[in-house]
């Protein structure tokens, strides 16, 4: 269920990211390497984060895998396409992790209510707890209020890239694009930084 491409270590935050609509184009039940395209600026806030030795995990519904549309190792390819990429660029996901399961999906063994799709908090806890990090120090940034959702059950800080109405708006906000949720979250990291050293007496 999940391919890391890194060992965890001491680590002071964690990106836990939605994949399609927020890191990638978002094509529906995406079948095929070839529309793989990352979105504007998304290389970029991943290598800001890898430069700061903050884990980048995507989290993602993929019930494609259900629904026989594609295959679990069509999706690890996916996966290793997306690296690929960003490894020209200089950037990484340090873990991938994902839900192929549907309660009425047509693939025997896939076709099960589980714990791991999203609004359900499975994956993110998965991720908090593969990277050793308190909850209160990640986030999770998403295109669906499912994800908006899930990071409220794990108890991450939320990120909402989309216009529908946040009904509880509290540990979470709403930005435009993956980038400036990156942008928001570092500031908000170094901002608790600089309060903890001014208490050095
Ligand atoms: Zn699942």
């Amino acid at each position: 269920m999940k391919l890391a491409y890194r060992e965890p270590s001491e680590v002071s935050g964690l990106v836990i990211t939605d994949r399609d609509g927020t890191l990638i184009r978002d094509v529906p039940y995406l079948s095929r390497i070839e529309d793989i395209k990352f979105l504007p600026g998304v290389i970029e806030s991943i290598r800001m984060l890898n430069d700061r030795k903050i884990p980048v995990c995507v989290a993602t519904n993929q019930s494609g895998v259900a629904r026989g549309y594609f295959s679990e190792e069509f999706l690890r390819q996916s996966h290793d396409h997306m690296n690929l990429l960003l490894q020209k660029e200089g950037a990484k996901i340090d873990l991938f992790l994902y839900c192929p399961h549907l309660r009425d999906g047509k693939i025997s063994g896939y076709d099960r209510e589980c714990e791991c799709r999203k609004p359900m908090p499975g994956l993110l806890s998965e991720a908090i707890r593969y990277f050793g990090i308190s909850p209160e120090n990640a986030m999770m940034v998403g295109d669906s209020l499912r994800d908006v959702e899930a990071a409220r059950a794990a108890g991450v800080f939320g990120y909402y890239i989309g216009t529908q109405t946040l009904i509880d708006q509290e540990n979470v906000i709403r930005v435009d694009t993956f980038s400036e949720a990156v942008a928001h979250y570092l500031s908000q990291i170094e901002s608790h930084v600089a309060r903890r050293s001014s208490h050095v007496p």
